[in-house]
């Protein structure tokens, strides 16, 4: 059986889904390239060591760059705070490595080039954490739309929602900070962008308003310190074959706690679903006795691949971690050279950041703004 090393750099939230999901990818695949625990690094030796007790890695070291000079890792999982993104996934791709990173791919979309090119020369598979996509509700959207279902898409509406910054007293963290981007647009409004190269295609066009619903948030200390990113975003969208769309954003959402709202509108029919019920979707057809049409409710099953790989019965539902699992798979299937892999890579990652970037400019300028898509 052959194996693959993985190297993992950083274990808070995205960093356990990481572990979770290349400890499972085998059972839950039957995957022939068998993820080995090689090397997981921290910030420091002792949290290091910790984790790679608790998640199963051979070896730990509090300095990542010891992870990379590995010769027995890979594929390394960058689960860093953004700012670290283009350093570490540049530094492995450059070692030889295959990279598996966390989204946004940078904070400044000269770094995103910059990755986008290192992976070009370096010839190995990188790819970024997109997670949402691999929802089989969004392959199942998907196909209804390629096979015509609601006729030819004419407006798509994506809502992104959280409240993990709704509290003003909440502290003030590294999301706050100008260094890890803008707020709610690299945060949040990558995902519906991910989403929707997969419905339709990125936007052509932005026009962008952000705003920030808390000025400043205590430190340790008792003092308080000025808010640097925007927590709101509100943009609308051109794309090129002449939909329309908007994309909305916002991490102070009270209530809300991991709603993508995703409205697809189309001349023959509508379909949407919300990730907060990420195990249905709803479709309306267009057609039929008009007394009884209305939107007819979805729940995932065995039939919604690879939903079956997971659990043979049907509305019992995937979690968030199942799509990490389904993440790894599709990495694996591409490290095998499998062209119609399910990753969004690099190159696709930079058309992402160019639409960020275009809404931020969007945002400052007060006017349309071509994304380069
Ligand atoms: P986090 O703060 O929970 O975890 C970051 C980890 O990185 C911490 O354990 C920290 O100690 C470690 N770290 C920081 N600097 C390091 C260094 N120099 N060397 C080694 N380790 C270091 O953050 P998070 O919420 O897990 O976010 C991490 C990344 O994941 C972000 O880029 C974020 O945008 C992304 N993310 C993606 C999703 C998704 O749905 N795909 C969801 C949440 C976060």
């Amino acid at each position: 059986m052959k194996t693959i090393g993985i190297g993992l750099i950083g274990t808070g939230y995205m960093g356990k889904c990481h572990a979770l999901a290349w400890t499972g990818v085998a059972a839950t695949f039957g995957e022939t390239l068998r993820p080995r625990l090689v090397h997981l690094a921290e910030v420091n030796a002792d949290l290091a060591h910790t984790k790679a007790t608790e998640f199963g890695f051979a070896r730990s070291s509090g300095d990542w760059r010891a992870l990379i000079a590995d010769p027995e890792v890979d594929v390394v999982s960058v689960t860093t705070p953004n700012a670290f993104h283009a350093d570490m996934a540049i530094a492995a791709l450059q070692a030889g490595k295959h990279v598996w990173c966390e989204k946004p791919m940078a904070t400044a979309l000269a770094d995103a080039a910059r990755m986008r090119e290192t992976a070009r020369a370096s010839g190995r598979i990188a790819v970024l954490g997109y997670n949402y996509i691999q929802n089989p509700t969004v392959r199942q959207i998907e196909a209804l739309i390629a096979g015509g279902a609601i006729g030819t898409v004419n407006h798509i509406r994506i809502e992104m929602d959280e409240d993990f910054m709704a509290d003003a007293e909440a502290p003030f963290n590294w999301k706050n900070e100008a260094a890890s981007g803008y707020g709610a647009l690299d945060d949040f409004a990558v995902h519906p962008l991910s989403l929707m190269t997969r419905f339709l295609s990125l936007p052509s066009e932005v026009l962008a308003d952000m705003s920030r619903p808390v000025a400043s948030r205590p430190l340790a200390d008792g003092s308080r310190r000025a808010v640097e990113t925007h927590d709101i975003a509100n943009v609308l969208l051109r794309f090129p074959g002449g939909a329309s769309g908007v994309l909305t954003a916002n991490r102070a959402a009270w209530g809300r706690k991991g709603r993508i709202f995703v409205q697809i509108f189309g001349s023959a029919g509508t379909l949407h679903f919300d990730q907060e019920r990420g195990n249905e979707f709803n479709l309306y057809l267009a057609k039929g006795d008009p007394a009884t049409q209305g939107f007819r409710t979805v729940l995932l099953g065995p039939q919604h691949a690879p939903y079956d790989r997971f659990i043979p019965a049907p509305g019992h539902g995937l979690g968030f971690n199942d799509l990490k699992v389904i993440e790894a798979h599709e990495l694996i299937r591409a490290l095998n050279g499998d062209a119609d892999a399910r990753v969004i890579d690099f190159e696709t990652g930079l058309a992402i950041e160019g639409c960020v970037h275009a809404m931020a400019k969007s945002h400052a300028d007060g006017r349309w703004t071509p994304t380069g898509a």
